[in-house]
């Protein structure tokens, strides 16, 4: 059949005794799957269903199907030559078995997240600020990043470019500087030629930073705040960074039978570190993620780091005067690590 290699079709059928192709398949659906389109909402559990075509076969209803559902890779694969075409399929892994085909993560080019204003406002906007640079030039431009609704309750924030934007995140989770991944963005672009990458520079790449810091606080909101999560616990730590303190905090939940262990925050420390003001951070953050943070959190650890021993026992007991529930404090210590437990009383 004439039509297999230019539609990207692959046969699924031959009659035995005549040769004749039965039936044919799309194999963009095989291998690429379905592009979203701007705009459109993707629906949870999508139907991933393959395009099949039995006689009598017409070119028109390829090119219709691939032009709605393939569009992107469609205009790529027409400008191939016939021998480019016939490897095209070559060595890709079928859609089912990538993570996009499971997971459902989107093609799109550009995503735009909803992020509640008190998350932007208070932890990215003030508390992530010296309190001197609030009125600063870096400020207005983070703060830029976030457009604010009608009602004044959401910002949006829109991702222009997803494969930049999830690259970048990829690179800081590994630990690599501002600086670096726009130097490794760079990298990439020229060894795979993909001019989709764009560039960014370490300002863009920080910027990113406070995006998605903020996209992950809603979605730590949304699971603190359903119903399911009854409880949860902190870990926190305090760590040095190029001269500046930080109070890092970790969380450990509950959802859908897993037992998570993510880390939050590490929130700049700009006053003396008393028990006093870490509590002010920690308090000031859970009021804004989790409001009834009091009903919920059973319990609070540390190391044993000298500067964390006394003053930590300092943000136990004013979260013990704080939580709704009675509380029993617990103590395990061993040579290299203690750790204060408060569990709700059995009574
Ligand atoms: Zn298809």
């Amino acid at each position: 059949m004439q039509h297999v290699v230019e539609f990207g079709l692959q046969v699924l059928q031959r009659d035995l005794a005549t040769n004749e192709v039965c039936s044919v398949r799309c194999q963009f659906c095989n291998y690429i799957g379905k592009e979203d389109t701007i705009g459109e909402k993707r629906k949870r559990g999508q139907i991933k269903t393959k395009k099949d075509w039995k006689p009598p076969f017409r070119t028109s209803n390829y090119r219709l199907h691939h032009e709605g559902q393939h569009s992107g890779t469609w205009a790529t694969y027409q400008k191939l030559d016939y021998e480019a075409k016939k490897m095209f399929f070559d060595n890709k892994c079928k859609h089912k078995d990538t993570i996009d085909g499971h997971f459902g993560l989107s093609k799109k080019k550009h995503v735009i997240h909803y992020i509640d204003a008190s998350i932007v406002d208070k932890i990215i906007g003030d508390m992530f600020f010296h309190p001197d640079t609030q009125d600063g030039i870096s400020h207005t431009t983070a703060m830029k990043l976030f457009k604010p609704d009608d009602a004044g309750n959401m910002y949006t924030v829109t991702i222009k470019n997803l494969m930049q934007f999830r690259l970048i995140v990829c690179w800081l989770s590994r630990g690599v500087s501002f600086r670096q991944a726009a130097d490794m963005l760079m990298d990439a672009k020229q060894v795979t030629e993909n001019a989709e990458l764009g560039s960014i520079n370490d300002t863009g790449v920080s910027n990113y930073a406070r995006v998605v810091c903020a996209i992950n606080l809603g979605k730590l909101s949304a699971i603190l705040n359903h119903d399911s999560a009854w409880a949860f616990s902190l870990a926190n730590d305090l760590s040095t960074h190029q001269g500046k303190s930080y109070l890092d905090n970790h969380i450990h939940f509950h959802r859908d039978g897993v037992i998570y262990n993510i880390h939050v925050l590490a929130i700049p420390m700009y006053d003396r570190h008393t028990g006093e003001n870490m509590f002010k951070l920690v308090s000031d953050v859970f009021d804004v993620v989790c409001p009834t943070w009091r009903t919920k959190l059973i319990s609070m650890g540390s190391d044993s780091a000298a500067s964390m021993v006394g003053e930590y026992q300092g943000i136990v007991t004013r979260v013990e005067q704080q939580v709704s529930h009675q509380l029993n404090f617990l103590i395990i210590g061993s040579s290299s690590a203690l750790s204060y437990l408060v569990w709700p009383s059995s009574t």
